[in-house]
């Protein structure tokens, strides 16, 4: 099936007349950012929306990423390619640019927003792992108001958030602590595909030891973190040994299931794999060891 079933479409000139025609055109409309993730699905028929809503008008309002109050705040039609190019990010957030890299190709990339592709919550979608590795909330606005979700909260499963009808995105918020280092690791068949599988981590190293860890999988059908091999790592100095035993935990929890991209144990090999390097990576840009 090549073409989307009929619909409406509107544009939207602000965060407040997006929240209004999402009110008024009711839950059978849906937002349009990048549309990489939705057009597709429109035209294999897997969304068959009523009215869409074009939010590109909005990449001004929503198009930033900037440092306040001992955060990055990433306004949600910030473009894959932005947080790629973004120094903010590079030189206190490594794991958005290691992620970005292997994200798509640059025509995806030039189009596609952080927005939509948390709410896309596509279990082989990188940056969900990437947010809650790093512990990131996201900004929900809708008819009542905002209100700030982390992402264990935000992220429900494949294809389903905490939006509800109404509801936008408008903002991703993420920690800056001292001390700390954050890396993704990705295995993908060839450039520019989705993942067979990936991990991301983050460590705040103390006095010699990790202090805190953040751990998520991406395309492994794990949960949004690994909070066993997290709390593995915690207290630990950090060292291969330790990070082989919190990757093997955070892999046994994974449920990948087996594809043309590969054979569940081989995504569960991976898996244990790429957390083991992604938390060497972390804790040598903690240390300033790594850029
Ligand atoms: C060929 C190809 C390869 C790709 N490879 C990868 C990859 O390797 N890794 C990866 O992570 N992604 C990949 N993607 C997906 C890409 O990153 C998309 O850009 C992203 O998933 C969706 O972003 P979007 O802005 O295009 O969202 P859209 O397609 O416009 O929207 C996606 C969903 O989110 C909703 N939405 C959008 N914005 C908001 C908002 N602000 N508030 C509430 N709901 C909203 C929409 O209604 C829709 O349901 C790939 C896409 C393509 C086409």
């Amino acid at each position: 099936m090549q073409v989307p079933s009929p619909f409406a479409y509107e544009r939207a000139s602000s965060v407040e007349h997006a929240l209004q025609l999402l009110d008024s055109l009711g839950p059978e409309a849906r937002l349009l950012a990048g549309g990489h993730s939705l057009l597709p699905m429109m035209k294999l028929r897997l969304a068959n929306p009523e009215h869409l809503i074009d939010i590109d008008g909005l990449a001004d309002e929503l198009g930033y990423i900037r440092e306040q109050d001992g955060e990055v705040r990433i306004g949600a039609m910030t473009r894959h390619r932005a947080l790629l190019e973004s120094e903010l990010l590079a030189s206190r957030l490594g794991i958005f640019a290691d992620a970005e890299r292997v994200i798509a190709d640059p025509v995806v990339r030039n189009r596609g927003t952080i927005g939509g592709a948390l709410c896309q919550a596509d279990p082989a979608e990188d940056l969900s792992a990437v947010c809650a590795a790093v512990g990131a909330r996201v900004v929900i606005r809708g008819p009542g108001g905002e209100r700030v979700v982390d992402m264990h909260e935000f992220h429900r499963g494949p294809y389903e958030t905490a939006v509800q009808d109404g509801e936008m995105v408008t903002e991703i918020r993420v920690p800056l602590v001292a001390d700390s280092g954050s890396a993704y690791e990705k295995v993908e068949r060839r450039v520019g595909d989705w993942a067979v599988a990936a991990a991301g981590a983050s460590v705040r190293l103390e006095g010699g030891a990790i202090a805190a860890a953040g751990i998520a999988l991406t395309a492994v059908g794990a949960g949004v973190t690994a909070p066993e091999a997290e709390a593995a790592l915690v207290g630990n100095a950090p060292s291969d040994e330790l990070f082989e035993q919190a990757a093997r935990i955070a892999a046994d929890g994974a449920n990948p299931v087996g594809d043309q991209r590969g054979t569940a144990a081989y995504k569960r090999h991976a898996a244990a794999e790429l957390t083991r390097r992604a938390l060497r990576r972390a804790t040598a840009r903690a240390l300033r060891e790594e850029a």
